[in-house]
């Protein structure tokens, strides 16, 4: 696996180009049927890894169904906590046993319309690394933010109380998906340039935190109104490593395309 390394028995993971769709409160058994009859023959050619994060009612027969193909599955939203009365919640270890491998934490959904807070935040990515399954740390400003050239700021705070505290090893299993707010489900992508610029100030941040190999070596996604058009030009920048999809991870064909933008 181009993703592994072991030093001292211990693993490391290196920097690797990942596309992770993210369905939201979308899709189906059959979407999910139809994803590995499409993306099946590709996955076999491209060094790229794919994750596809489903509502939870789907991951256990999705697991079922990519069990042995080069599709990962994961998931949207975890629990900080592994057991107890938190109705309507999923706890770390469950979906360990529906297969999951990766978890978004962190998005802006989930800040803005459910409060989550980046201390929870901070819990819930403790808890999945604990539970082997690792997160996706989503981090972004607002069209507020950015028109009063605060996004730095924005991005800093959340990336340093999402990541507080973490071991190197540990930080080195986070993914981070930057998502201008103001990108997201809009049409409107951040040009290559400003979305290569913010990607590499997080890379100098992590690198500040957790010194220049660790900043090498861990994956930075973009993540906001992505699609076939724009794949390419995002992909060829140097700190972009891949990307978050929503809406066009709906549509196999075009989830294909993105794929192939690598
Ligand atoms: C997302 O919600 O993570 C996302 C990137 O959505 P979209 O691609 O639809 O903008």
């Amino acid at each position: 696996m181009p993703y592994l390394y072991f030093f001292f028995n211990k693993i490391f993971y290196m920097r690797a180009k990942l596309i992770a769709a993210n369905w939201k409160m979308n899709g189906s058994f059959a979407l999910i049927d139809s994803m590995q009859k499409v993306l099946s023959p590709i996955l076999e050619k491209t060094t790229c890894e794919v994750v596809i994060c489903p509502p939870d009612v789907l991951l256990s027969s999705m697991n079922n169904t990519v069990k042995g193909s080069r599709i990962a599955v994961g998931a949207q939203n975890v629990h900080s906590e592994t057991s107890g009365a938190f109705t309507g919640e999923t706890s770390a270890p469950l979906l360990q046993e529906c297969g999951v491998q990766w978890c978004i934490v962190g998005h802006s959904e989930r800040r803005m319309l459910f409060g989550e807070t980046d201390e929870f935040i901070r819990s819930k990515t403790e808890t999945l690394l604990k539970h082997g399954i690792r997160p996706i740390l989503c981090i972004g400003e607002t069209l507020e933010q950015r028109e009063s050239g605060n996004h730095e700021e924005v991005v800093v705070s959340q990336l340093g109380k999402g990541l507080s505290g973490l071991a190197a090893e540990d930080q080195l299993r986070c993914v981070v998906a930057y998502e201008p707010i103001w990108a997201i489900g809009t049409g409107v992508t951040a040009t290559s340039k400003k979305a290569q610029e913010i990607h590499a100030f997080i890379r100098t941040i992590i690198s500040e935190k957790f010194g220049n190999e660790i900043a090498e070596n861990t994956s930075i996604l973009y993540g906001g109104s992505c699609n076939p058009n724009n794949a390419k030009d995002l992909f060829t920048q140097k700190d972009i490593d891949g990307g978050l999809i929503g809406g066009a991870s709906l549509k196999a064909d075009d989830f294909l395309s993105i794929i192939n933008s690598f």
